[in-house]
């Protein structure tokens, strides 16, 4: 990937942009660049430079990431709405052409790799809560404010406030405490896990090696293992949404295929259309997987049929059955015509759920076509049942979700009445816990 038009090859050391930046080390990289930690001599503080490939796809979509960042950073002046900061941006010319960098403030490890350290067990519900309320924050800004879908929310794609000043500690900048130093033995409790959820959390690990190798290898030598969630305790868990790569305005949309496979709403499967609410959908997604360590939903292929068709299943499975789309007929004005429409309807035998993608996917009793057999298994069962969430706790919160799944779009809550929904607002056991925690923490201590 080294070579023309592709990634621009960096020593620690090169200068950027006239000398203002000192790249430091790699943090990461994309499909489309490589991130580095710089140093900023003329504010000296140091930031994350992200250089992109230098062909000439890669520069129209770093124009368009600039575009929207840059929408963000101007609507944000006392930067409280949890959205990473676009501070800067140039080309640098370098063997391989000419590359456009984003100098964006620097953060720490993204969701993904705090799932990961916490070994796929799911996190308390007032830590969910806390991160719960910085996406929130992020997305209510970008919708409400700004007019923008992110279109790519996911946990990789959620970066960490970092906590560490990298002028003080260089070596381990990037990363936030709480994934320092893991400590040994091996996991329990695998012996009870069933084939399916083994190879399902092989296959995540696996996704997640690949993103942060480097920087796993870089701390701890190997993989994260049975360091308990309790180290979490007292870490404020702030957090900011990043790569606005796919981003697009509500009213000028681009492309029709978004989200990644499986953060993606049904409405963007069948092709009817979408808005702000395909965030929301990813954003539930999200929640359910700081909340249990598991994906929601992990289509893939089968015999007979696509990674779509199980997808569906997969929800219908979670959520019942899709609603025959009502919505189309809210469009026409009078009763009238609502029941011309219906006559329609019934006469044609159409199938119903809206997008163009519908009629191959169901029959007209709005069933699988391909999937027949499909297991009920309800939120708030899924969650006592398999996760083991006390009852209250996971009714609460499957009270929470339960709305933002919601198949039909304009149904789904706004993140602003997300951020207003109780669930968000109580104060559990759990952070009266928290506060036992570190007074038990002082106690040790002094
Ligand atoms: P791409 O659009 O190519 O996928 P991303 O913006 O997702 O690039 O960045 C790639 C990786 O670089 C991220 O997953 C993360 O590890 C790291 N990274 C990106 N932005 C920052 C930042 N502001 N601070 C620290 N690390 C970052
Ligand atoms: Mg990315």
């Amino acid at each position: 990937a080294y070579r023309k038009g592709g990634y621009h090859a960096v020593r620690i050391g090169d200068p950027f942009s006239g000398g203002r930046y000192i790249a430091q080390r790699k943090l990461g990289w994309g499909q489309f660049s490589t991130v580095w930690l710089a140093y900023d001599t003329l504010t000296s503080t140091y930031v994350a430079l992200k250089i992109q490939k230098s062909a000439q796809q890669f520069a129209q979509a770093a124009l368009h990431e600039i575009e929207f960042l840059s929408a963000a950073a101007d609507g944000d002046l006392d930067k409280t709405k949890c959205v990473v900061r676009l501070i800067d941006h140039f080309k640098h010319s370098g063997p391989n052409g000419q590359h456009l960098c984003m100098v964006l403030e620097f953060l720490g490890d993204s969701l993904l790799r705090l799932i990961r350290y916490n070994q796929y067990k799911g996190l308390k519900l007032n830590k969910v809560r806390e991160i719960c309320r910085c996406i929130l924050t992020g997305l209510d800004y970008l919708h409400r404010e700004l007019g923008m879908i992110h279109s790519d929310l996911k946990p990789e794609n959620i970066l960490l406030c970092s906590t560490i000043d990298p002028a003080k500690d260089p070596v381990r900048s990037g990363l936030t405490p709480l994934l320092e130093k893991p400590e040994g033995n091996a996991n329990g409790g695998a012996s009870t896990m069933n084939l399916i959820e083994k190879k399902l959390k092989r296959r995540a690990k696996r996704a997640v090696a690949k993103i942060s190798e480097r920087r796993v290898s870089m701390v701890t030598g190997e993989e994260a293992s049975s360091k308990t969630e309790k180290s979490l305790d007292g870490i404020d868990m702030r957090c900011k949404v990043v790569d606005f790569g796919n981003a697009c305005w509500a009213d000028k949309q681009f492309a029709e295929e978004i989200q990644t496979r499986q953060y993606r709403a049904p409405e963007v499967i069948l092709k009817s259309g979408y808005s702000f609410s395909v965030d929301m959908w990813s954003f539930g997604c999200t929640a359910f997987e700081l909340v249990t360590g598991d994906m929601l939903f992990a289509p893939k292929d089968g015999n007979g049929y696509g990674e779509d068709e199980d997808h569906l299943a997969l929800m219908m499975e979670l959520l019942g059955k899709m609603p025959r789309k009502v919505c189309v007929f809210f469009c026409f004005p009078t009763v009238f015509s609502w029941f011309i429409v219906c006559f329609l309807i019934c006469l044609f035998e159409q199938i119903a759920i809206g997008g163009a993608k519908s009629k191959d996917y169901f029959d007209r009793h709005g069933d699988l076509k391909r999937i027949r057999r499909l297991k009920y298994w309800p939120l708030d069962r899924l969650l006592i049942d398999k996760y083991k969430l006390p009852e209250a706790e996971a009714k609460e919160f499957a009270e929470f979700l339960t709305p933002i799944l919601e198949f039909a779009p304009e149904k789904r809550p706004t993140a602003q009445q997300c951020l207003d929904h109780p669930w968000m607002n109580v104060t559990t056991q759990n952070d009266a816990e928290n506060v036992d925690d570190q007074m038990n923490n002082l106690h040790i201590k002094g």
